[in-house]
């Protein structure tokens, strides 16, 4: 039998005592949140760290706070936990779909929002777009303070986070949005989604959109919005029939990412149909 080296764990119970010991463990050591991305590392060929500092008794990131401008969500909620919090909130049908149909019942109850954007290795995430679409920012902890990122900014530079930097919150602006969150899982990919668009998006007197912003994941190796249909669908009246032929037209603005579980050609040619079934989504959602 392999000899396996111990691992330490700590669990502290502040978000400063977790920074210090993130600090402290330095690259040997990560954050423990749901555990879910984190035990699967053996199974793709990655070696754990010698150090984790749990998250899951630091009540400061379990909360939710809703106020007229802002919905900030602990990074430790889990999937459960949003769609509990935030099920009665419009704007964020779109995010609560997604939080609902990510992966199954027992990763949904173990996997958290802050998980699930810090695993940057990870390019099928559900929340990821849902929160692009909605402009989501993050906060970032370390020693030095609190530092607050667009999510688009942080996910360009996830990849080099410090070891010692813990994503702290999500925040969403409050905005008059309807959104909606479409995806594709296939039984030969696992629980993961080949495919995902998410879309949010307010329309002004006329109906017409004077708002919107789709983004896209699974696509590529990680989720990015798409400027190019969005301009496409700005002054008009959404209409699922016209998003679809509109994304089939630009579907060449994604290279696709080719797994085991299809390949990239695939993801791109499912696009211009997720893309009617997001806006079907919008246009069915409370405003
Ligand atoms: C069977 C299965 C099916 C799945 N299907 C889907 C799916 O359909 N859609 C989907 O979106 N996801 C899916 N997932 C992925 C799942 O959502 C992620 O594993 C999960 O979100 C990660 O969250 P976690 O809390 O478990 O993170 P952990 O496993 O604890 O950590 C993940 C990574 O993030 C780091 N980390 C954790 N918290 C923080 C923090 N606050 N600050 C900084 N770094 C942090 C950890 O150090 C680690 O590197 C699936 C997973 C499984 C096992």
């Amino acid at each position: 039998m392999p000899a396996t080296s111990a691992i330490t764990l700590v669990m502290p119970e502040a978000v400063d005592d977790a920074v210090a010991a993130l600090a402290e463990f330095g690259p040997d050591g990560a954050p423990l949140a749901g555990g879910t991305w984190i035990m699967r590392a053996p199974i793709r060929g990655e070696a754990r760290r010698s150090a984790y500092v749990g998250l899951g008794r630091i009540a400061a990131l379990q909360a939710v706070d809703l106020d007229d401008d802002e919905i900030r969500i602990g990074a430790g909620v889990t999937h459960v936990g949003l769609v509990a919090a935030l099920s009665d909130v419009p704007q964020c049908r779109g995010l609560v779909t997604a939080a609902a149909k990510a992966a199954n019942p027992a990763v949904r109850q173990m996997a958290t929002i802050g998980g699930n954007l810090a695993a940057w290795e990870f390019p099928a995430s559900d929340l990821t777009p849902a929160l692009l679409s909605l402009e989501a920012a993050v906060e970032l902890r370390s020693p030095g303070g609190t530092e607050r990122v667009s999510l688009e900014r942080f996910l360009l530079r996830r990849r080099a986070v410090e070891p010692g930097i813990l994503v702290s919150r999500v925040v969403i602006p409050r905005r008059p949005l309807t959104t909606g969150h479409a995806r594709l899982p296939l039984r030969k990919a696992g629980d993961y989604p080949v495919a995902i668009v998410s879309a949010a998006a307010s329309m002004d007197g006329h109906g017409k959109v004077d708002d919107i912003r789709l983004a896209v994941g699974s696509v590529e190796a990680s989720a990015r919005r798409w400027p190019g249909l969005e301009r496409a669908l700005l002054g008009a009246r959404l209409d699922p029939a016209s998003a679809q032929e509109l994304a089939r037209e630009r579907s060449g603005d994604f290279a696709g990412r080719d797994s085991v579980e299809a390949p990239a050609w695939y993801r791109v040619q499912v696009l211009p149909a997720l893309v009617r079934r997001a806006v079907e989504a919008v246009l069915a959602s409370p405003r």
